[in-house]
């Protein structure tokens, strides 16, 4: 599997119907599941890495429509990881705090710091999404904010964070049978919320949205990939392997024993 198959190209002008949402790159989901449990490891032995190097840190900013799987990719990355490393910021609707602030505040305070891994279930992109599709500000208001994101994504790398986005990205049709499935399943009851439909209704706008955000602000650096997230196992497959990726061309490194330790044999 090649992960830069997946990249949105830094410059490039993507259309998200030419991404296939049940791509599976030719593997068998049991032998995905094995390669899963390999990539759990490596992936718990890299972040313990970040953690002691203390050089770098990941933050993985987690994006797509409704019942995309964010929720899910979230569950799958803690679960490769010593919890104590990695934080999970869901970003919800602004409360009046927030909104008395620039839209890049509440998100510059989530950051991780050097040696952890930060998990965004939502993001800056909510900003250019949802307000967007919603009107929620005005359209010159909403236009400036791709170079801002890029100037601070930018900002970020510069610091020694590696920046990481994953559109999650799944078809109409897997939407409908997930949002269904909320509604005939009683443990899922607690998951359904009116107002999903009503963005279900407006799929071509929040789509022609992602597309932009996608290929305004896929940058070197900061690089957006789309992710076929109908088959949640592909999906966590190839999240793992594009981390575990990002992870070791840190060229991290175990830090040496502290110099007044030197020498010490314990009696
Ligand atoms: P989930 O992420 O599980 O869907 P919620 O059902 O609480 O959680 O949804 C969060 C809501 O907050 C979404 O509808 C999302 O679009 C909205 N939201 C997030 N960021 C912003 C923002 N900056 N402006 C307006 N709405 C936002």
């Amino acid at each position: 599997m090649k992960t830069e198959d997946y990249l949105v190209v830094p410059g490039s002008a993507i259309s998200l119907a030419d991404f296939k949402t049940d791509d599976t790159a030719g593997h068998k989901k049991s032998e995905a599941l094995a390669r899963l449990e390999e990539l759990r490891a490596d992936l718990n032995t890299l972040q313990q890495l970040l953690y002691a190097d203390g050089r770098y840190g990941l933050l993985v900013i987690l994006q797509g429509m409704d019942t995309s799987g964010k929720d899910g990719v979230c569950r799958h990355v803690v679960n490769a990881f010593n919890p104590q490393g990695v934080q999970i910021t869901s970003f919800k609707v602004p409360t009046s705090e927030e909104l008395a602030h620039d839209f890049l505040w509440r998100i510059h305070k989530a950051i991780p710091r050097r040696g952890m891994v930060g998990i965004f279930n939502r993001s800056q992109y909510e900003d250019v999404l949802v307000v967007r599709v919603e009107n929620l500000v005005p359209e010159k208001v909403w236009r400036k904010r791709y170079g801002l994101i890029n100037d601070f994504e930018g900002c970020l790398c510069d610091n020694g964070i590696t920046v990481v986005k994953f559109f999650l990205h799944i078809s109409n049709d897997e939407q409908k049978t997930r949002l269904q499935d909320r509604l005939d399943d009683p443990t899922e009851y607690w998951k359904f919320n009116l107002a999903d439909l009503k963005t279900r209704a407006k799929w071509d706008a929040y789509t022609a949205a992602y597309e932009d955000a996608l290929n305004k602000c896929s940058t070197k650096r900061a690089p957006w990939y789309i992710i076929p997230a109908d088959k949640k196992w592909f999906r966590d497959l190839l999240i793992s392997q594009i981390l575990k990726e990002k992870l070791t061309a840190l060229n991290l490194e175990w830090p040496p024993l502290a110099e007044e330790a030197v020498g010490i044999t314990i009696e």
